[in-house]
């Protein structure tokens, strides 16, 4: 679903991803690690046209990221991102933040978007919490909303960029329960960029570690934890486990 072919991103004069070359297929949950500043972030954003690439190819769902016929819009329905800091509308209850865009972009009748919209709030736990606005809610809570934001666009593909990162530890058991949820239970495709090493263990099929713009390694889960190839992924991992 997601194939990067010899990808070169610069921002200016800086290389930021090196000769990319990487395919999702659907279903599969993929973990993406390395140091602050290898490009993880870039490399996500790149993905739903966020950022744009200068050199390669880069296929999302059949589509070329990169050619002007692509409808990112289309493209951003079909893959959802959910970022460290939320993003939610500060000024619209939770309700509102999730059936907004199913409204506007699907064009889905308020009786199903308020059916999918409760369904959804169940799912991450935070039933009769509709009603709320963000600010009344913990950042955990917070964050399960954005991820039932995202899964009521009724994504192909949901792209993680450090969901817990920037929560209170107490926090973040919560949102990674509701994410391995949505990427072990469904046919969803999923590219989570985290620093939870017992997360990556339990859920990836596949971990990817970058470094310095480059990827170093392309592994399966049980094979990159038990035997890194390189010596940047051991250095890597020692630190963060
Ligand atoms: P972190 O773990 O800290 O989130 P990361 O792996 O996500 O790091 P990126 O945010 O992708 O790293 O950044 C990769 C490199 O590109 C860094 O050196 C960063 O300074 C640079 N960079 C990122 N965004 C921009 C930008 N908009 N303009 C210029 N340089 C950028
Ligand atoms: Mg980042």
């Amino acid at each position: 679903i997601i194939q990067f072919k010899d990808v070169q991103k610069y921002y200016g004069d800086f290389h930021a991803l090196h000769d990319i070359n990487l395919t999702i297929h659907p279903g599969e949950t993929v973990v993406l690690i390395g140091p602050s500043g290898s490009g993880k972030s870039t490399l996500l954003r790149t993905i739903n046209g966020l950022e744009t690439i200068q050199k390669g190819q880069l296929i999302v769902d059949g589509k070329d990221v990169s050619s002007d016929k692509t409808n990112l819009n289309q493209l951003r329905t079909d893959v959802g991102m959910v970022f460290q800091h939320f993003n939610l509308y500060n000024n619209k209850t939770i309700l509102d933040n999730i059936m907004l865009a199913p409204k506007i972009v699907l064009k889905r009748n308020d009786a199903k978007n308020r059916e999918i919209a409760d369904q959804l709030l169940k799912r991450v736990g935070l039933t009769d919490q509709g009603a709320k606005y963000p600010a009344q809610l913990s950042g955990g809570q917070k964050q399960r909303i954005a991820i039932a934001r995202s899964l009521a666009m009724d994504p192909k593909a949901l792209l993680f960029d450090e969901p817990t990162s920037a929560l209170d530890p107490e926090m973040v058991g919560s949102v990674l329960s509701v994410m391995r949820d949505i990427t072990t239970s469904s046919s969803m495709t999923s590219l989570v960029v985290t620093h939870e090493m017992n997360f990556a263990k339990a859920v990836a099929d596949r971990v990817i570690f970058m470094a310095d713009g480059k990827i170093l390694e392309d592994s399966s889960t049980e094979e990159f934890f038990k035997q890194p190839k390189t010596e940047r992924a051991r250095q890597f991992l020692s630190q963060v486990e």
